[in-house]
């Protein structure tokens, strides 16, 4: 049986609302999550790339840091919000990441991923972009540039270290959809 996804959007800062237009264009419609009590009923959760700083304060400041510790559907986390999920924050994957790592603005790109699909490769955008500087032993890497892991996956959680909302190429949300339909098949 196939029932309607609910897909949350950390909507505090950063790029939620363009999180949310790929969600509707993949016909699930998003619930922006600004309250600890908006991640109810939740079959999974992105945290949007923009400022970790500023996302972790706001996180912090309307409690929503320790809504998450126990939330436990996957989440997504694109750039800042790879950053927000890694150990020295809210810990809830399995990695270490190292921000700003390919340059500042200046270092901005897009490059072409090799992610293992059929349809071949994935054009990313990079802003100011993080990359994981070193990840245990359940992460799977899924892709890399210049031998930095960019997208990974540790177990419900998936990161991105680039913003797969800013192309048109749906796939790493599908990916995420289908990750979420997994775990909330084995949950029912
Ligand atoms: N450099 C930003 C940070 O450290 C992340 C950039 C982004 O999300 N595009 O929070």
């Amino acid at each position: 049986m196939d029932k309607t996804l609910r897909i949350g959007v950390l909507a505090v800062q950063g790029n939620f609302r363009e999180h949310a237009a790929v969600l509707r264009r993949l016909s699930v419609e998003p619930v922006e999550v600004r309250l600890p009590e908006e991640l109810e009923g939740l079959d999974g959760l992105i945290l949007p790339g923009g400022e970790s700083t500023a996302i972790t304060r706001l996180m912090r400041l309307y409690g929503l840091d320790e809504a998450l510790r126990s939330f436990d559907a996957p989440i997504f986390g694109t750039c800042a919000g790879m950053i927000v999920l890694d150990r020295e924050h809210l810990g809830l994957a399995d990695i270490r990441v190292a921000r700003n790592a390919f340059g500042r603005q200046v270092h901005s790109f897009e490059a072409d991923l090799d992610i293992s699909d059929a349809d071949g490769p994935l054009r990313a955008v990079f802003i100011r972009a993080p990359w994981i500087e070193d990840a245990g032993p359940d992460v799977e890497i899924l892709a890399e540039v210049d031998g930095h892991p960019v997208l990974a996956r540790d177990g419900r959680i998936l990161v991105a270290a680039f913003h797969p909302e800013l192309t048109d190429d749906t796939r790493i949300h599908e990916l995420f959809l289908n990750l979420v339909r997994e775990a909330s098949s084995v949950g029912a």
